[in-house]
């Protein structure tokens, strides 16, 4: 099956310029300015379009197994097509939790059967499970996940003699959520003193406040340098924060990264008031000065990766206050439009924008053979149209759970195709289901 797009403005490795892709057996095998005179068994016409490598999100909750009823790997694969994303690493807070070679297996297995897109999964760490890291097929794995801080799903980890067997013997990337409970369960408790046990939602960056950030982050920076450990420091959302990341621009020579979350990027606590607890999230969405700064540091390289934090719940389970309702956003399928978006405002460049979404995830996770448009490289392409404009609603919405903060939100970029492996797995708003992703590979050199 040989394939050309043609026409369409490339973004890659820093170059911005208009080519061709010739694609072979589910690989890029060349990338021409010349339009090539050969006969193709299939040909896309992208004029008018960017033609984008497929976005890598490090960081997604399907809820599969377990939590099927907010989300499963088939709905929200389907969802991460239609947004552009042709890979993504799960995180383990399933039931059963991912903290056993067993529980791992298992979702591999169900991924093979049932994911649209390229797939891998984190690892969990818990108070007892150092001991089975030297057990783990680091080919297959991103790295392993550590919560720093309570967030749902029970797997805090806070004993500091365990937090330092984890940063020693983690020989793969550490990638941690950092929230300090102790500040986080003092400021709850002041709250409900006020407002009894359920406070407004609007008090949720009070509680999960800066300080109970960065205070968690220090924490695991001063770790990992002690022990040489490969951090890679979930969604940070303040300024402070910032400060403990190198304006380095080199994933690969930096140890010590942080990523950026899309909601975190988009909204400030402003939008609380209009979309109430359906963009509370862990950590919580901070004010315009953190976002203004979230933004800047995606260019000066302290933000090295932009992923999304999807994770989808019911729309019953976000209702209540701090207490009750259900922290997390869906957001896979409209990430690359929103930072397009931001690309639009000049927030950033559009080539910065693809290393931070495709290549730096690769680079940081040693990704083989994905996350650039180069010769002999997986095809996992995504083409986009700009000035195209488009409203959200909820017909649009393909995650399971049926609702997203979005919704009403009017993009001026569409994802045209998603291409996967070579094969068209969206098109025209329609998701190919009988197209199934691959297991990612690593390098962890
Ligand atoms: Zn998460």
């Amino acid at each position: 099956m040989r394939i050309l797009i043609k026409g369409g403005r490339l973004v890659n490795e820093g170059r911005v310029f208009d080519g061709n892709i010739i694609i072979e057996d589910g690989n890029v095998i060349e990338i021409t300015k010349q339009q090539p005179e050969a006969s193709f068994d299939e040909t896309i016409d992208a004029s008018g379009c960017y033609v984008l490598p497929g976005v890598i999100d490090d960081h997604v909750h399907f809820r599969e197994p377990g939590l099927t009823a907010k989300a499963d790997i088939d709905s929200e694969s389907c969802a991460a097509a239609a947004g552009g994303v042709t890979s993504y690493f799960d995180m383990p807070n399933c039931v059963p939790q991912t903290t056993t070679i067993e529980a791992l297996e298992e979702k591999y297995e169900l991924a093979a059967k049932k994911s649209h897109v390229n797939y891998a999964f984190f690892y969990g760490a818990t108070n007892d499970n150092v001991d089975t890291f030297s057990k783990l097929d680091a080919h297959r794995i991103p790295g392993v996940k550590l919560f720093m801080g309570s967030s749902t799903g029970n797997m805090l980890v806070d004993r500091q003699e365990t937090l330092e067997r984890i940063f020693k013997n983690c020989k793969m990337p550490l990638m941690a959520h950092c929230e300090d409970t102790d500040i986080i369960n003092r400021n709850m408790a002041k709250a409900q003193e006020a407002w009894g046990e359920d406070p407004p939602v609007s008090l949720h960056a009070m509680i999960r406040s800066e300080e109970a950030c960065l205070t968690s982050t220090q924490k695991a920076v001063a770790l990992a340098k002690k022990y040489g450990t490969q951090l890679h420091v979930a969604h940070i959302s303040t300024a402070e924060e910032l400060e403990l990341f190198s304006a380095c621009r080199d994933t690969v020579a930096t140890k010590i990264t942080a990523e950026a979350c899309v909601g975190h990027l988009f909204f400030t606590q402003l939008d609380q008031e209009r979309l109430g607890s359906r963009i509370k999230v862990n950590p919580s969405i901070k004010t315009p000065v953190d976002q203004f700064m979230l933004r800047e540091a995606l260019t000066d390289g302290r933000i090295s990766v932009v992923g999304t934090d999807h994770a989808p719940h019911l729309l019953e389970q976000k209702e209540g206050g701090c207490a009750k309702a259900a922290s997390g956003m869906p957001m896979i399928q409209f990430s690359l439009v929103t930072m397009l978006e931001l690309v639009d405002q000049r927030v950033l460049s559009i080539d910065r924008m693809v290393e931070l979404m495709s290549h730096n995830p690769a680079r940081l996770f040693g990704v083989e053979h994905r996350g650039f448009l180069r010769p002999d490289y997986r095809a996992d392409i995504v083409i986009v149209r700009p000035k195209s404009p488009w409203k959200v609603t909820k017909e649009t919405i393909l995650s399971k759970c049926g609702w997203s903060p979005m919704e009403g939100h009017e993009y001026q970029w569409k994802v045209e195709r998603t291409l996967c492996n070579g094969q068209t797995v969206y098109a025209n708003g329609i998701v190919n289901a009988d197209i199934l992703g691959e297991a990612i590979t690593f390098n962890h050199s």
